[in-house]
This record gives C-alpha cells, structure tokens and sequence, in this order.
C-alpha cells in the first residue's frame, strides 16, 4: 500500500470528464490543490457533446482559455451553425434555423461569449490542459477509486492504479463525484437516481466519410436532421477532415449495429453512396434521472453523477460545468477560511432547481424528433409531397426554435430558493425558455455589458466578491463595504461602470457580484448593521434543508 502524494489534495476529483476538469480548474485557479482521478486514459471518438453553449464559453472566458477553446475549432469558427431539416442529405429541404444555439462570433450585448460547435473532446483537451498547467491540480489517468469513507476530519479513497496494478490510500479534506452515469461515489454516499429510463434508445456513429460535404446540396450545417420514415436521424460534420457523426434515432429493442451495418446504414439514410468507414459505434438509451441527494457531509456530486436527460437542446456537459463553477468558489472559500457551512448546503439547493427545469425541457424536445416528424408521402417528388414538406417545414419551426435558440434557459436560470442569496422579495419574473431577459435581482446572473474600450463588464470583476456601484455613491459608503468584507476575509473588488446605460441595467445603486457572476445582493444603500447579510452570502447563516447532510 502507498501513501498520500507529497502536496496533500484539499480535494479529490472521481472523473476527468467536463465535470472534473471544471472543478479542477476552479479550484486549481484559486490555488486550492486537488487530485483528479480518471480510470481511462480519456482519448478516442466518444460519442458525445458538441454544442459548447454560451455560458460555458463565459466561463472559459473567465479561466482565460476562450482563445484556445476558437484556435481548437476543427471546423472553424466562422463555420456557419446552422441546423437543417431535409427528407435526406440527398433529397428536399423542409425547413432551417440559422445561428443555432448563438455559435456565430460577433459581440451580442447579452453575453461576453458566443456559443461554440466543438466535439466534446477537443473541448476537453483544452480543458485538460489548462488544468494541468495549474499549480496545485494534478491529474492520474489510469486511476480508479474503489471506495471512500469520510469522517469528520476528511475524506479517504482507495484507488487502483491500473497500469502498475498497485493500491494506495489518498485523502484530502472533500471528495467530489464527477463519475458520471454510473457513478460510484453516488452509491457510495446512499444517493439514488429518480426518473425514467429507457425514452427510446439510439445510436452515435462517428465515421469517416471522404467528399460526404461536397456530395448534398444543403449547404453548410452543423446538423442534419434526416426527417424520413425509413430511418429517421441525424447527421453533421465534426470536423474538417471527414469526420462526421450519424445518430438514428428511437430504434427498435430488438436493432443492433455494428461498423460493417454502420456504414450500410449512413448508406441508405443518406441516399449517397460513399465508401463510409465507422471509427466508433455506440448505443445509448434517453432517460430522465435526478439525483435525490448531491451532498453526503464531506461529498458531492456534480455532472452526470447527479443528472441525466436525452441530449436535444445541449445542456448535459454545459450543465455539468456549471455544477462545478458553482460548487467550486464555495468549496475554496470553506478551505481558505472565509466561506461557512450554508455555502456547502447551497450547492444542492441552488443548482438541483436548474436541474429540474433544464431535465424538462431535454425531454419536452426529445419528444419531437424525426420520428414523430416523419409523415407518409414526404419525400414525393410531386405537389402533394410538396404541400406535406411545407406544412411539416412550418411545423417544425414552430415547435423546435425552442431547442436551438434557448438563450432563456442558458443565462436566464436563476437561484431562487438559495440559503446564501439575500433575496429582496421583489417577483421573480416568469421564466421564459427563448428570450434571456437581463435583471440584477439576486440569484440572477448579472447582466452583461460591453465597455467602450472593447472589455467585457465581466473581464473587470474579481475573483472574490465585486461589488458594483453607481457614479453618485460617495466613496466613504464603498470604504465601509470594503472594511467590512475585508473584516470578513472576503476578497472584493469595487467597481464603478462609467457609461450611459449601467443604470439601466444595474438599476440599484449597488450590487454585489459572486464569485460565479450571480448577484448575491443589490440595494440603494449599504446597511448600518450589515453582519446578517455578510454572514448570509458568505454561508455563516444556520440552514435546515432536506436531504443533504451538513457536517457535525
Ligand atoms: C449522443 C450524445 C450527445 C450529447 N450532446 C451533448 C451536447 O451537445 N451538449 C451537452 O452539453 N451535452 C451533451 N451530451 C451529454 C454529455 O456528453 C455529458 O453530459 C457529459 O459527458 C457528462 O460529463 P461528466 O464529466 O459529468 O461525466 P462523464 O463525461 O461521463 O465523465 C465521467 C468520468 O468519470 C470516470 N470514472 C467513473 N467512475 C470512476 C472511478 N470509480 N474512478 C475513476 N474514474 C471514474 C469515467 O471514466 C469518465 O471519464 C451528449 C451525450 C450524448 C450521449
């Protein structure tokens, strides 16, 4: 048996996935150090995300990797984001939706960072090593945790390491859950998935296919949504060099593939007649699950751990990216002194909400796929089939902007129920899925702005707390704030937006940022006795929540 590394980990990663990278970023960027533990060595053709959504390139923003997240782009960034309906690749356009998901680059005031196209794992590179390049955050592939215990002075895991065929103990103060769908750090703090398995099942070839983008006449898209009775799926470029991926969709119990089918199959749902070579052929079921617990004392869960829906919309990695940026900050701000417990308690009753609607919205979408799409006479080369391509065309517009252009869900989710936001009992308004409506009301992500020097609002906040305050508040009220944070152990940077629209946007005279960009407070003025809400937004306030146990 071995002992711990020579730098003891304040905490330990289960899962080199997004998830575990984010958290490890996180933290690492805040010199708190950890260990990701990964059982593969995470290479390969994956079948998974390739919508990196806005607020997760926010964040990368934020890390100072956006940069490399667009020099990574295999098929550039200027490839339009496009997703088109069609009978087949070679058959009739039905109708499209142009800049899905918000990919085109270009300053949109709502956000600092345009969405990106990108296959998970080149995303996941870029992450990899920006991790790895952080002090303190050290990554094992080739690592399996078998089992952990806590107590109340930290955490122990038993790990394999599975190319020496040894085992040894490590510890640390947290122990984080970023093991995915089968996750057994999940079993092991007695957490369970609730939902349903088995919406349909489907699968994700990636394949080879040279010359398949000159062989239609679509035109550029990043997806293809073959709407046909015969093999309902969808097809798009991965990358520059031929690479593409096929997804049937909903297939019978009884169907099974393999490479040779594989190609068959693209064969005949495209209608062209290439020589289709697959490099990874995988099966995967939709199901609705959510976690009932993330939190054991001393262990969380984050990403697909703790929640997993069908893939139409994109939020399954972004979400779990967002789960680690939330836990994150608290988890360092407990390790560094100033954070209290309720911080720790936050993390469940703040993100699981998000959860929740973002999982309704997965599955409102899966429920209008090609399969319920497909009609009887659509790829007739005649008026009727015409007439049918239209009325379907228009169908489909207006059922399915809402899964490409739901910049609503992707910045407007909002922590309404969190022990350490100071509410102010303004309405909350009523969320709405398509348009990202901005308010600085507390939970809500801060509205974003550009500035006249070309700078994000965002790329002058802190990593601590950052309080921004209108041109009329005297200075003395900025030093009580700053004296009274400083007191705290809390870091803040003060900030005073001199341009014509921040009132409108921050119509209070102050607010209060987090260290994840939600606003944790807003006011006219400072409070005379302002101990109840530091203690609040630092987590030093008392909670009762269900279901997740705090620390003795
Ligand atoms: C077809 C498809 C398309 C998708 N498209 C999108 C999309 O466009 N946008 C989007 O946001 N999401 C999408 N997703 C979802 C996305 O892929 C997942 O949500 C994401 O990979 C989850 O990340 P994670 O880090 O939580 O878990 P994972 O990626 O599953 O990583 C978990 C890691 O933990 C490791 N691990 C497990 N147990 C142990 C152990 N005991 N010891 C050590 N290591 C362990 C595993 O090896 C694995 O590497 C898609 C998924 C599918 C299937």
């Amino acid at each position: 048996m071995k002992t711990s590394p020579p730098v003891p980990p304040r905490v330990l990663i289960v899962g080199a996935g997004p998830a575990g990278l984010a958290l490890a970023i996180e933290l690492g960027q805040r010199r708190i150090p950890c260990l990701l533990l990964e059982r593969n060595d995470r290479v390969g053709y994956a079948p998974r995300a390739k919508t990196t959504n806005v607020r997760t390139r926010e964040h990368l923003r934020r890390w100072g990797i956006a940069p490399q997240l667009r020099a990574a782009s295999p098929l550039g960034v200027d490839y339009p984001s496009n997703v088109v309906f069609c009978t087949r690749l070679s058959g009739h356009e039905l109708t499209r939706f142009e800049n899905a998901f918000f990919c085109a680059p270009g300053r949109n005031p709502l956000y600092a960072e345009h969405a990106q196209w990108i296959p998970q794992y080149s995303l996941e590179e870029v992450l990899r090593a920006h991790a790895q390049s952080l002090p303190g955050v050290e990554i094992r592939f080739n690592s399996e945790v078998l089992g952990f215990e806590q107590d109340e002075q930290g955490v122990r895991a038993t790990v394999r390491d599975l190319k020496r065929e040894e085992t040894c103990t490590v510890s640390a103060d947290y122990l984080v859950g970023a093991d995915g769908a089968r996750s057994l750090v999940r079993e092991g703090m007695g957490a369970k998935l609730e939902g349903q398995y088995g919406l349909s099942r489907n699968y994700n070839i990636v394949f080879h296919a040279p010359g398949l983008a000159q062989a239609h006449a679509l035109g550029p898209a990043i997806m293809y949504w073959q709407i046909n009775e015969d093999v309902p799926s969808l097809i798009g470029p991965m990358d520059r060099g031929d690479t593409w991926f096929f997804m049937p969709t909903g297939v019978p119990q009884d169907f099974r593939l393999d490479a040779e089918g594989s190609a068959a199959l693209i064969r005949r749902a495209t209608g062209i007649d290439l020589p289709y070579r697959a490099l990874s052929t995988d099966e995967w079921v939709a199901s609705r699950f959510l976690g009932d617990n993330y939190r054991d004392r001393r262990v969380f869960l984050v990403g697909d751990a703790c929640h997993l829906h069908p893939p139409f919309g994109g939020y399954g990695m972004n979400m779990g990216v967002a789960d680690s940026v939330d836990l994150g900050w608290k988890l360092a701000a407990v390790l560094a002194g100033w954070g209290g417990e309720a911080l720790l308690d936050s993390y469940m009753a703040e993100r699981r909400p998000v959860h929740q609607m973002v999982l309704d919205e997965a599955v409102a979408n899966h429920a209008l796929i090609g399969n319920q799409l497909a009609r009887a006479g659509l790829e007739a080369d005649d008026p009727a089939g015409a007439a049918l391509r239209e009325d379907v065309g228009a169908r489909i517009q207006a059922a399915k902007s809402r899964e490409f252009t739901t910049l609503g869900v992707v910045l407007g989710y909002r922590y309404e129920d969190s022990p350490v936001i100071a509410h102010d009992g303004s309405r909350a308004p009523r969320m709405d899925y398509l348009n990202y409506v901005p308010t600085n009301r507390p939970g809500a992500r801060a509205p974003h702005a550009w500035l006249h020097d070309g700078s994000s609002l965002y790329d002058h906040f802190g990593e601590g707390f950052t309080l921004l305050a209108h041109a009329d508040v005297p200075e003395t009220v900025l030093q009580a704030v700053r004296e009274r944070l400083r007191a705290a152990g809390v870091p803040l940077t003060v900030l005073r937006p001199a341009w014509g629209a921040f009132a409108e946007l921050y119509p209070t005279r102050l607010t209060l940022v987090r260290p994840d960009q939600h606003v944790a407070w807003r006011g006219d003025d400072w409070p005379d006795a302002p101990d109840a809400l530091v203690a609040r937004i630092t987590g030093h306030t008392a909670v009762s929540l269900p279901r997740q146990k705090a620390l003795a």
